[in-house]
């Protein structure tokens, strides 16, 4: 687990950010906005850039600039409960239920050791 023996720090998003949290992974730092409530599923991803960059440090194939797989990174460490979404970050709105969600993504991240097109992969088992 990447982030195990890291500390991550919590700071505000600004108020005109145009996205809904951010992540600055060298920093070990998220942004979240303070007048909003923020999903699970939108906690995860930002964790999930901090995490990527973190692989990325430890010389591990890593997609570090692409936000579909920081999603898919994010939803393969999910437990199905704490799901709190009807959509994945910038992939969609899954057709599959979605206690599927994480298992579906874990076999997408297996399917890109060997394959170019896992995000494709990806949404195609998840029905978006
Ligand atoms: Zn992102």
């Amino acid at each position: 687990m990447a982030l195990a023996h890291e500390t991550v720090n919590v700071g505000l998003l600004y108020e005109n950010a145009d996205a809904q949290a951010q992540a600055f992974g060298y920093n070990r730092l998220i942004c979240l906005p303070p007048d909003e409530y923020t999903t699970n599923v939108t906690l995860w991803h930002e964790l999930g850039h901090v995490a990527i960059r973190i692989r990325h440090e430890d010389g591990d194939d890593v997609a570090k600039t692409s936000e579909e797989f920081c999603s898919i990174y994010a939803m393969a460490r999910m437990p199905p409960e704490a799901i709190d979404e009807d959509r994945i970050p910038y992939l969609g709105q899954p057709g599959v239920p979605r206690e599927e969600w994480p298992g579906v993504c874990q076999r997408a991240l297996e399917y890109r050791a060997d394959n170019r097109n896992y995000i494709q992969h990806c949404t195609e088992l998840l029905q978006i």
